[in-house]
């Protein structure tokens, strides 16, 4: 059984407050959640409940209503059986106090050997829309492999290379579907750090700069763009927990900055991440 490598002055708290889930450790969570298997999370609250409800219909075979445990102010958390569907808002700060939180709570509900997947959208390069890319490791902006935080005031630098075990696995039980690995660029911005020219601000460089960036990063083996993977991969990692990262993409960055796609055809590229996550779930539930 693996365990989270968890925090140790966290045994000096008489009750921990997971004030941004609106939860805590006076509550019975071992019997709230004791029995998740899966965190799966993704930026928007409206595709945590849709996948919520998809669980329902895959897993549940009921119509029951669904509602969001703890406090929605910042995030919200579905539970449907073994698995967790939440959403952890944009971006890597959001992102972080998120881990923090659901980390903890797993800890505190004594999960067995809990996997978490972030399930989201991302800007693809060289690749239709609607391609699934699931990541190989997270780089940052400049193209580096590391996620950096200052601790204490210096500079630390943690790793975002994934599983390839867990990334394999994802593989295998998506053959159907047009699933891509890849290295992903968790950008801090949606436009200039993900070289857009369609920003409010003048960013200083051209269509042809532009190209030949992401033309660079695709040598290096980048897929595709998000604004997460790093802070989730370095995390997983430090924490010693299973992770992967599955995103569709829904531009190719090769052809254009905008987000064009039809709210139909976005809601169908969502669904196929999704997918691709349920069919992974389906196949650890069976082993
Ligand atoms: N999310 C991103 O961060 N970039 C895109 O291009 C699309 C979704």
């Amino acid at each position: 059984m693996k365990k989270v490598k968890i925090n140790p002055h966290l045994k000096h708290l008489t009750i921990d407050h997971l004030y941004h889930l609106g939860l805590d450790t006076g509550m019975d969570l071992k019997k709230m959640f004791g029995d998740v298997r899966f965190v799966c999370m993704g930026g928007s609250a409206d595709r945590a409940r849709a996948f919520a409800e998809q669980l329902v219909k895959e897993f549940d075979g009921s119509s029951r209503d669904l509602k969001p445990i703890g406090k929605t102010e910042r995030y919200t958390l579905y539970k449907v059986g073994p698995v967790i569907s939440a959403a952890h808002g944009i971006g890597m700060p959001s992102l972080s106090v998120f881990m923090h939180e659901i980390t903890k709570l797993l800890h505190y509900a004594a999960c067995v050997n809990p996997v978490l997947l972030r399930i989201g959208t991302s800007g693809g390069i060289g690749l239709e829309p609607g391609t699934v890319v699931v990541t190989e490791e997270a780089l940052n902006a400049g193209l580096e492999g590391f996620y950096e935080l200052f601790i204490l005031g210096e500079r630390k630098r943690f790793s975002a290379r994934f599983n390839h075990g867990i990334n394999a696995q994802i593989m295998l039980a998506n053959k159907s579907l047009r699933v891509v690995s890849g290295k992903t660029v968790a950008a801090n911005c949606f436009y200039e750090e993900q070289t857009r020219l369609d920003g409010a601000l003048d960013p200083g460089y051209t269509e042809i700069d532009k190209m030949v960036f992401l033309k660079r990063a695709y040598d290096l083996g980048v897929r595709n763009f998000e604004m997460e993977s790093l802070q989730f991969g370095a995390f997983c990692n430090r924490a010693g927990l299973e992770g992967a990262v599955i995103c569709v993409t829904l531009v190719d960055r090769l052809k254009g900055d905008q987000i064009t796609a039809t709210p139909e055809a976005l809601s169908r590229y969502s669904e196929r991440a999704q997918q691709a996550a349920i069919n992974f779930i389906r196949t650890r539930l069976a082993l």
